[in-house]
């Protein structure tokens, strides 16, 4: 419905960083006057925003404040809690209409809709939209009308539902800002104190990531015109640049997934990509995963917090902090799993494969909770995701929806052999194994000692022994398996 003139607009920015494809913001640029606002929320229900995330953030804020500025707009940063905030600047800059795009957490969606009412008490319209998913959680259900919980029939039924929307272009130009009066909250970018300064963590994080639209752009091109090519064989080897690497930005919001869609898919027919239709589908797929991984959020909210398959709350999990601090610092002693935890660390990202295996390694041969592991991940990730982060850690728990059977315990030796065989990911990460010949170097308490000694090894000292030997560990763990209730029901 087109807007009366006159009407102003706010437009409440939170995971939809951008300008493009951004139907919350395009509505709201349709008024005779727009203000934007971030709000840094502090309401109680909220989960902290993990550190690496945070980095992140400060630099997609100054971008889209730059963009903003560039179309005689801007964004005015606040601090407080969003129920209270959202409210008292509607009614202080007059506006008629606030917009904003879905969240899916139940947190966040009782936020929301708490605004909403309270806009409505005033008269004043609220209006949201969906910018952050192909197909919303409330679109899809199962022919028993209910949430779908296995991954091939969801990612089928949104497919058979429509085709994918197309992204909306970017609004041409923006209305004045409205004279508004000294906001409740007020802050500005560096308030927020997103970045690290005691110590300045965040030199691998400026060295691998451009936040903001312009370099999430680059990154879906360059992923184009030479990742794309193999993607479905070789996007499980970490040591070649076969992945997107879109991640921290689908996170953000500085480019949306129907954008990516689009793009990729003319790319194909134009012949700009040395990919094949095979691997656009599997990339697409893998979108599909973070789609089916919203559905699991909304439905179960407490995905973070708990079991999925309740009969895993028997599980006797083992507290132990010395080993957890092993995993977290990449000293286990396995090269693949202590070179992803490094990569972790220093730029903010795990490769999935990897990912994978370190997961495993963590639940499986240390028997450590998986919530311990999706905690760190949400600290240490740009990437952090309050769906894909906690569905994923449940995967490869064996406690999710659609997951990986729990006695699927990945062995770090041969996974490693297979995924990275010369050894060029590890070396990457761990500086005082590199010399060892490919053959060794995802087993270095097997080479002979003139090996070592020609690498400057000394095990145990320059790098460590594995802390658990695979063999006991893997025994342990199916053990502990046994030790489960037989029946595996799911979270209602
Ligand atoms: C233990 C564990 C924790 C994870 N935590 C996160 C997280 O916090 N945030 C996050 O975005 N992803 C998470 N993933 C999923 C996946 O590892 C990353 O999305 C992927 O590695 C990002 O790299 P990419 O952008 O190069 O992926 P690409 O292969 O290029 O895939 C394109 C996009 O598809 C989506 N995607 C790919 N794989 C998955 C998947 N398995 N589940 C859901 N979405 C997927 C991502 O948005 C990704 O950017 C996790 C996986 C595991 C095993």
């Amino acid at each position: 419905m087109p807007l009366p003139s006159g009407v102003t607009a706010l437009h409440w920015f939170r995971n939809d960083l951008r300008l493009d494809d951004n139907p919350a913001l395009k509505r709201a640029s349709e008024s005779g006057a727009m203000l934007a606002i971030f709000i840094d929320e502090t309401d109680g229900t909220l989960r902290p925003r993990g550190g690496a995330q945070g980095w992140f953030l400060h630099h997609a804020l100054a971008r889209l404040g730059e963009s903003l500025r560039e179309k005689g707009s801007d964004m005015i940063i606040l601090r407080g809690e969003s129920r209270v905030l959202v409210p008292r600047v509607a009614a202080a800059i007059g506006a008629g209409l606030v917009t904003w795009n879905r969240r899916y957490g139940a947190a966040e969606r009782e936020i929301d809709a708490g605004i909403k009412a309270d806009l409505k008490a005033q008269d004043i319209s609220a209006e949201s939209y969906n910018g952050h998913l192909l197909y919303e959680p409330m679109e899809i259900r199962s022919q028993a009308g209910g949430p779908m919980r296995v991954f091939t029939p969801f990612w089928r039924a949104c497919r058979a539902k429509r085709p994918v929307e197309a992204p909306l272009s970017p609004p041409e130009t923006l209305p004045p800002l409205p004279a508004f009066p000294d906001l409740p909250g007020r802050v500005t970018l560096d308030d927020l104190g997103l970045l690290p300064t005691k110590p300045d963590w965040a030199g691998g994080l400026r060295e691998t990531w451009e936040p903001g639209e312009a370099g999430a752009r680059k990154r879906l091109l360059t992923f184009l015109t030479d990742g794309l090519k193999g993607y479905a064989e070789d996007r499980n080897r970490p040591d070649l640049p076969s992945t997107s690497m879109l991640s921290p930005h689908l996170a953000m919001g500085d480019i949306s997934v129907r954008r990516i869609w689009q793009v990729t898919e003319q790319a194909l027919q134009a012949g700009e990509t040395r990919g094949s239709a095979n691997d656009v589908e599997k990339f697409f797929s893998e979108l599909g995963w973070r789609e089916f991984a919203h559905h699991l959020l909304y439905h179960y909210p407490t995905l973070a917090s708990v079991n999925y398959q309740p009969k895993f709350n028997a599980f006797p999990w083992d507290t132990n902090a010395k080993a957890l601090s092993a995993w977290q610092k990449g000293l286990t002693g396995y090269p693949i799993v202590d070179a992803g935890m490094r990569q972790l660390w220093q730029t903010g990202f795990m490769h999935n494969r990897v990912r994978m295996i370190v997961a495993s390694f963590l639940i499986k041969h240390l028997l450590i909770d998986w919530r311990e592991g999706e905690k760190w991940f949400w600290d240490t990730l740009c990437d952090a995701d309050p769906a894909n982060n906690p569905a994923s850690w449940q995967w490869v728990a064996g406690s999710g929806a659609d997951a990986a059977p729990y006695f699927r315990i990945f062995n770090p030796i041969t996974q490693g052999e297979k995924f990275d065989p010369d050894g060029n990911f590890v070396r990457a990460y761990i500086p005082e194994i590199a010399k060892l010949p490919a053959k060794m170097i995802h087993r270095p308490w097997e080479a002979p000692g003139p090996v070592l000694i020609r690498a400057g090894i000394r095990l145990g000292e320059t790098y460590p022994r594995p802390i658990v030997s695979h063999e006991d560990a893997r025994e342990r763990a199916l053990e502990a398996f046994k030790s489960l209730p037989a029946a595996a029901s799911h979270a209602e």
